[in-house]
């Protein structure tokens, strides 16, 4: 299996919460490297556009609010694998009914609140770590 990167965010409800540190471990304790890092707080130009797959959803006002509301985390991780890894260790979508272990049943607050993104395919993932990173910030 080959090395690949994929994007993650930790989200406001897991920065208000002083679980950067939490978060991240449980990541690297999945086989996950951390490459680049920041925390930023979230325009709303931002938080749009990086959620305009969305736009039509009914959720998508509220979840540009949260985004913007507090700091988050962006993080370009790599591994085997990568895309697929994060999304196992993030857990479901709805916390309910995430697997035990995983960072959304272990911590988050609600399907809306659920303390990380992590990229779907590797096609998003090169888009949106482009979205957020230079190719200088992403040091392998
Ligand atoms: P995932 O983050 O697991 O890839 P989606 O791409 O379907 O999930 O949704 C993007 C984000 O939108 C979710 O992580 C969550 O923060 C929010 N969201 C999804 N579904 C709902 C919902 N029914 N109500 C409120 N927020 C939601
Ligand atoms: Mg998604």
């Amino acid at each position: 299996m080959a090395v690949t990167r994929t994007f993650s965010i930790i989200k406001p409800d897991a920065t208000r919460r002083n679980l950067t540190g939490v978060v991240t471990k449980m990541l690297e304790e999945a086989g996950l490297r951390v490459v680049a890092s920041k925390r930023i707080h979230m325009s709303r130009e931002q938080a749009e556009g990086f959620y305009a797959v969305h736009k039509e959803r009914p959720f998508f006002g509220e979840l540009v609010e949260f985004m913007m509301s507090e700091p988050v985390v962006v993080q370009v991780l790599e591994g085997e694998d990568a895309v697929k890894r994060n999304r196992d260790i993030m857990g479901a979508t709805n916390p309910a009914e995430a697997e035990a272990g995983t960072i959304r049943k272990e911590h988050a607050l609600s399907i809306g609140e659920n303390t990380v993104h992590g990229s779907d395919s590797e096609e998003n993932a090169k888009i949106e770590i482009d979205f957020f990173f230079n190719k200088e910030e992403i040091v392998g």
